[in-house]
């Protein structure tokens, strides 16, 4: 037997997850199947895609038992089974005893800050595993890898080290035993069971058996007979495969909870199944808060790529663009190549139509979503109207729709507004849209650069964003197009003016007010002496209408943001 410690990460991890993880204890059990069916579905696509994996005879399945009877506290067990691909000696030390992810040490900060302990998160960022330590104080894990002959035994009590030493294991495939604690032993009977498979691993896509004791009692209430039983206990069918008509509001949120290990309903879904030349099917969720590492570089993607059922990766960052990164969801082909790898991934025709598509579909459901249900699209911009601000930036095929998705502050109207709206309100005589950056949306709505533009009722729009910079570094100008009466589309375009910018106030006044500038003249002479090299040019102005004085930009130049924004990025 050997005895090995526990990864620094992982002991802190399991120190916050035994002590201060009180909600949802019930996940854990999400958690164990849902790596059941990653090591079942990791050995599916072994048996058809490589030919020394095609001798194994494998019928997909996770089984769950419990005991209990008899039992005083701290006897209960509860054992999850797989037949999947299984893990060696040193599989079991690199997955169960570390973490390799480089967000670790910020996710660990973010879970020992959060008022609510929120175990979801622990799903989320995929140390899942360990979540078993809320309800067991001792988990046994015994694991046979696929086309290996020995099997081995990790022990641990969730402390600062975990046991291996050699077992058996009739075939491949992982058992893991729960020794419950107190609190864990409700676990331990067919109804709680049930009841949380049904509730967030119904969809997984093999079959998850209960077995159980069915007992009968005689009329003294002694028991006559116990028989044991197994059932299955999950409908587990590939939902997006199926049609809409079929399927319930319930089974996309149940779908979705195990997907994307979250406790809360989607914000809404989209379920695409294509026919004719290419044959598909994708469903993509939204889910109603962004997910924690959305703008963590080592972001974990949502989006799964399947091959005729055959799950084939979910750590792609190509199957969606990046600035899409918070969709959660599957990709099914029926016309990929089952061995399909992952360099060929990259460049392959139909999976690059497929995405652009689903891109495209995604645009659409957005925009119908902006239009129709006002609620939903607050909370949606909420979450993520600066992820779209990233797809206006990286994304050039989309820039049309985009740039009518994302929303801004204004200087006059309540709320989020978009370019459509701000032009719409335009007076008939106003040439350009004008707009503020720089601060916090409150600061910019008490600048004075404001004062001349409000005067004259001039709309201004309040990029308080710092990533607005890039939408305006990729737009210059908004472009829209507008049905005419004949059925011919009409185009107009508008420029895009930053008010803390030179040039960008010839609608304030007359251009040229030559006698004001000539007795100005000494003042600004004076100014530019005393700020040197300090400034680039000092100028009469006509937006201030309050006060004296101004800084603003020159037009050709980065503003102060942006050159900020452009060093973080190492440029
Ligand atoms: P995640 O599933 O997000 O990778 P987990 O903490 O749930 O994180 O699991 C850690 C790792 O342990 C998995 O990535 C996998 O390699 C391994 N593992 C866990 N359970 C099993 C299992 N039943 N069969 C095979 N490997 C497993
Ligand atoms: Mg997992």
């Amino acid at each position: 037997m050997a005895q090995h410690q526990f990864q620094t990460e992982v002991s802190q991890l399991l120190h916050l997850i035994i002590h201060s993880l009180y909600s949802n204890k019930e996940i854990f059990l999400r958690e164990l199947v849902s790596n059941a069916s990653d090591a079942l579905d990791k050995l599916k696509y072994l048996t058809v895609a490589e030919d020394a994996y095609k001798s194994i005879s494998f019928e997909p399945r996770v089984d769950i038992s419990f005991y209990k009877e008899g039992s005083d506290a701290k006897t209960g067990t509860l054992t999850i089974a797989d037949n999947g691909i299984g893990m060696n000696e040193a599989d079991l030390v690199e997955s169960l005893g570390t973490i390799a992810r480089s967000g670790t040490k910020a996710f660990l900060e973010k879970l020992s800050a959060d008022a609510k302990r929120d175990s979801n998160l622990i799903g989320q960022f995929g140390v899942g595993f360990y979540s078993a330590f809320m309800v067991a104080d001792k988990i046994e894990v015994i694991s046979r890898k696929a086309g290996e002959e020995a099997a081995w035994k990790w022990v641990s009590e969730g402390q600062a080290s975990y046991d291996i030493e050699p077992a058996a294991r009739d075939s491949q495939g992982t058992t893991v035993i729960l020794h419950l604690n107190e609190e864990g032993l409700e676990y331990a009977n067919r109804w709680s069971i049930e009841d949380i498979i049904k509730r967030y691993s119904n969809h997984v896509a093999f079959p998850i058996y209960l077995t159980y004791d069915e007992k009968e009692y005689d009329d003294k209430g002694k028991e006559k007979s116990s028989k044991t039983k197994t059932d299955r206990i999950n409908s587990g069918t590939a939902i997006w495969r199926r049609s809409k008509s079929e399927l319930k509001e319930e089974d996309y949120k149940e779908f979705y909870k195990q997907l994307g290990h979250d406790m809360d309903d989607p914000l809404f879904y989209v379920h695409t199944r294509a026919e004719g030349t290419q044959e598909y099917a994708t469903l993509f969720y939204i889910p109603a808060k962004a997910p924690f590492d959305m703008y963590y570089a080592d972001y974990k993607p949502g989006v799964k790529l399947y091959v005729k059922r055959v799950f084939i990766t979910d750590d792609d960052k190509e199957l969606m663009p990046a600035w899409l990164r918070f969709v959660r969801g599957v990709i099914d082909s029926e016309d990929l190549p089952l061995n399909v790898s992952r360099e060929i991934l990259q460049q392959n025709k139909i999976l690059l139509s497929i995405k652009n598509a689903s891109v495209k579909k995604l645009l659409a459901e957005f925009k119908t979503l902006s239009e129709n249900n006002k609620e939903k699209w607050e909370t949606f911009i909420g979450q993520y109207n600066r992820p779209l601000k990233e797809g206006l930036y990286q994304d050039y095929a989309n820039r049309e729709a985009l740039q009518d998705l994302v929303r801004f502050k204004s200087s006059s109207a309540e709320g989020w507004t978009s370019f459509s709206e701000y032009v719409s309100r335009m007076k008939a005589d106003q040439k350009h849209i004008y707009y503020i950056t720089g601060g916090d949306e409150k600061t910019l709505k008490a600048s004075p650069l404001l004062e001349a533009y409000t005067a004259k009722g001039i709309e201004v729009l309040v990029m308080a964003d710092e990533i607005d910079d890039i939408v305006i570094s990729s737009l210059h100008s908004y472009r829209k197009e507008t049905p005419g009466a004949d059925g011919k589309s009409e185009a107009q375009t508008w420029e895009l003016k930053a008010v803390n910018r030179s040039g960008a106030d010839e609608e304030l006044g007359e251009k040229k007010d030559k006698a004001a500038e000539k007795e100005i003249k000494p003042v600004i002479e004076k100014i530019k002496k005393a700020l040197g090299e300090k400034v680039k040019d000092v100028k009469l102005s006509r937006r201030l209408h309050d006060s004296p004085s101004c800084i603003v930009a020159d037009e050709n130049d980065p503003t102060m943001q942006m050159a900020q924004m452009m060093k973080a990025m190492g440029q």
